[in-house]
């Protein structure tokens, strides 16, 4: 089954360009992870950290991925940074599962901060 996150991951379909302007490429990439903007943004800052490999939920974790989770959550530390919503404040949401959420089935963390979109707080 074709995975979009796979197909950004691997460069096969371009990162989606945000509100029609020129593509926002990959923010950060390391042999693990790779982050990018989300299409549908709740906020002024919506950042996916997807794991490298295909993982299809935190219901497929082992233990030795422990600290591959450990590192989705510093690498989104220091997009926040980056982002400049480090001392605002952010959330850091994980959603496994279709009743948790879960619209793509490949490991990701949200990174979001900033303004909220209208709809995002009804
Ligand atoms: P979740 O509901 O936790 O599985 O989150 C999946 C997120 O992926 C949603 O917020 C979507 O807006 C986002 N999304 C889906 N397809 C793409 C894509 N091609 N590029 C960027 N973000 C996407
Ligand atoms: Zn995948």
């Amino acid at each position: 089954m074709v995975c979009i996150f796979c197909e950004i991951i691997s460069g096969v379909v371009p990162v989606p360009a945000r509100g029609g302007k020129s593509s926002p490429q990959i923010l950060y990439r390391d042999d693990l992870v790779t982050a990018f903007r989300d299409i549908h943004p709740i906020a002024s800052t919506h950042i996916l950290i997807v794991t490298n490999r295909h993982i299809g939920s935190v219901n497929e974790l082992e233990p030795e991925d422990a600290s591959l989770v450990g590192h989705m959550v510093l690498v989104a530390k220091q997009l926040a940074a980056q982002a400049r919503i480090a001392e605002r404040g952010y959330r850091l949401i994980v959603n496994p599962g279709a009743h948790g959420g879960q619209t793509v089935f490949h490991l990701h963390m949200h990174l979001i901060g900033g303004k909220l979109a209208r709809y995002a707080l009804e």
